[in-house]
């Protein structure tokens, strides 16, 4: 069963961290161990782990991101959001997690994030799956 999180975005650009509630699913569906998938179907929206303890990591990964893709270069695509597309294909939508004793294994400093390229925007919808291994 596929369930999933609904995230609302404030800015164009922006991450949003998702860790409780991924946690919350796993802890709720009583899976001791397994993996649990974490996806996005959105092609300028992303999935990625990394700190969540200094905030300045997250603003700083952001605006190297709005550096490198600017939303200023001269792209082909009529929408005007191609930085959007790119960003989502170099963050990547997908994000595997262990589960172990019940509880989602992260290293210390890690957090689960909904990565917003193409903001805002209500009802952005990550998709997660919970794969119960076997021991
Ligand atoms: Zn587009």
């Amino acid at each position: 069963m596929i369930q999933y999180i609904k995230v609302d975005s404030r800015s164009r650009t922006e991450t949003i961290d998702i860790t409780a509630e991924v946690r919350a699913l796993v802890r709720k569906s009583r899976v001791r161990d397994g993996v649990c998938q974490v996806f996005t179907f959105h092609t300028t929206a992303g999935i990625t782990i990394n700190e969540g303890a200094d905030p300045d990591v997250q603003r700083d990964i952001i605006c190297f991101l709005n550096k490198l893709v600017p939303v200023s270069y001269p792209f082909s695509h009529g929408e005007g959001n191609s930085d959007a597309h790119v960003k989502s294909t170099l963050v990547g939508v997908s994000q595997t997690i262990f589960i172990e004793e019940g509880d989602i294994l992260l290293g210390t400093w890690q957090a689960i994030y909904f990565c917003e390229f193409d903001g805002p925007r209500s009802n952005r919808k990550v998709a997660v799956k919970i794969i119960p291994g076997n021991r």
